[in-house]
């Protein structure tokens, strides 16, 4: 078992070739490295310096910058130094393995995934839900995903999280208070006004829910699998739909055909989108193995588009027999009725059938308002003010406001009971305190920063 004191070191940079590679390396002295590697070439605190980096007999190994972060200034808390390197991966295990040498008599070590990030947590540099906002803003597949991911590194979501804690507090204080003198207790949840606060702290986390849920549809996206015969214009309206926001548009990792699984945002709301074209063909190897691959994917749809041509309206049934088959039953079917431009309909919405044109883009608002309805995603709250939450963070929420509810039924109640209403109370402040990290369990962590890439 590693030691959280141990120091650490790590290429902090993506793995490959770039112009400049970063070393880092955290402790809580790192002086001696710091004079082994830079040949006693002494480092002023936050300051840039060019200089060598050299071997055990003082041959260069690379030049670059050396910048040193002394405690408890840095990302760690810790003393933390910086090489930036030429970014080829020989050049920066060398810098490492140098790291490794000269920190011997100290004890440096490879840092494992999202180490250095859990001493920031560790050391009070960030709180719980700001660590994890730091995977998720390197995760972000979108840059709707990426602001709100921002958002709670700066804080956002955890003053949110702390403002509700403080009226928990302050209700819980009223209420530990009286407790103290029982004969007033019947008259007490009336002078304090506790009915009206905790009124309040319930609305107030509603609203903290309601911004979560809506991270958590940006977190997962919406599934979308586009069926239609060939030259149906299933090509066209996916353009249509990712042009339109100025998508970010990326080849989904681990599919070779990369035109089959695209990721867009529209209006902020991710969608991967599965494009069964390839379904048709069967013959050869390389595609069967492209079919199976689309298969897997349309498992985990959350609504299939059947694309018609407006002039030739009838089904593709097979490949929607196939498809249905894979999503199982209460998967929604949006029929979208394309080319009206060519028969000269006008766009509607008819019960689960959609008419537009892909081409002009007329009746898109319509498939898209559909889209953003099955996904739960509120465009007006959505965006711009919405909390990245983790599965942790809902579950800690519900958990919370099942707590309030509880603490509110027994306020209701004539013959209500102190004891038990302050226990709810901290019941729900319990919840609230694992998403900052305040109350959590050491496996919790493990969890947690495991997920995280090495070096960060
Ligand atoms: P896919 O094979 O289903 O991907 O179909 P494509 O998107 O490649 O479209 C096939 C043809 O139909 C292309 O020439 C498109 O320009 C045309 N097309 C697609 N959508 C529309 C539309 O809404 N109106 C008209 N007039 N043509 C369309």
């Amino acid at each position: 078992m590693n030691s959280d004191k141990d120091p650490i070191v790590a290429i902090a940079t993506a793995p490959g070739r770039g112009g400049i590679g970063i070393v880092r390396v955290s402790g809580t002295d790192l002086s001696p490295v710091i004079a082994a590697v830079l040949g006693g070439r002494a480092l002023a605190p936050r300051h840039a310096t060019y200089c060598d980096f050299v071997d055990a007999h003082g041959a260069t190994l690379d030049q670059g910058i050396a910048l040193h972060f002394p405690a408890p200034h840095s990302y760690t808390g810790e003393d933390v130094l910086e090489l930036q390197g030429h970014g080829g991966p020989v050049v920066l295990r060398v810098l490492v393995s140098r790291c490794l040498e000269a920190g011997r008599p100290i004890g440096v070590r490879l840092a494992e995934p999202g180490e250095f990030t859990r001493r920031a947590y560790l050391n009070d540099r960030l709180d719980l839900a700001q660590a994890e906002a730091v995977a998720d803003l390197i995760d972000a597949s979108t840059e709707t995903a990426a602001r709100s991911a921002a958002r709670s590194l700066a804080g956002d979501f955890s003053r949110a999280i702390h403002g509700l804690t403080e009226q928990l507090t302050e209700l819980r204080a009223l209420v530990e208070a009286t407790l103290d003198f029982p004969e007033e207790e019947i008259d007490f949840l009336e002078r304090a006004d506790a009915a009206g606060r905790l009124h309040r702290v319930r609305a107030a986390l509603d609203e903290v829910l309601q911004r979560a849920r809506q991270g958590a549809v940006l977190r997962a996206g919406l599934h979308v699998v586009l069926v239609g015969a060939p030259n149906v214009g299933k090509s066209s309206l996916l353009n249509t739909l990712a042009g339109e926001e100025a998508a970010i548009v990326t080849a989904v990792p681990g599919t070779t055909r990369d035109r089959i699984v695209r990721q867009v945002e529209v209006g902020g709301l991710p969608l991967d989108i599965i494009d069964t074209a390839g379904l048709r063909e069967t013959s050869d190897e390389v595609e069967t193995i492209g079919i199976d691959r689309t298969l897997a994917e349309i498992e985990r749809a959350d609504v299939v588009l059947h694309l018609v041509d407006a002039a030739d309206p009838s089904a593709d049934a097979e490949v929607l027999e196939r498809v249905s088959r894979r999503t199982g039953r209460g998967v929604p079917l949006l029929t979208v009725i394309n080319k009206i431009d060519l028969t000269g309909e006008v766009p509607a919405v008819d019960g689960a059938t959609i008419r537009l044109s892909a081409l002009t883009g007329r009746g898109l608002d319509l498939l898209r308002a559909e889209l953003y309805r099955l996904a739960g995603w509120d465009r007006t709250t959505g965006g711009e003010n919405v909390y990245l939450a983790r599965e942790r963070h809902l579950q800690a929420l519900h958990q919370a406001r099942d707590h309030l509810e509880a603490a509110s039924a027994h306020a209701e109640r004539r013959d209500a009971v102190l004891d038990l209403f302050a226990e709810e109370l901290r019941l729900a402040q319990n919840e609230l305190a694992a998403i900052t990290g305040e109350f959590s369990a050491d496996d919790l962590l493990g969890v947690i920063f495991s997920r995280f890439c090495i070096g960060k």
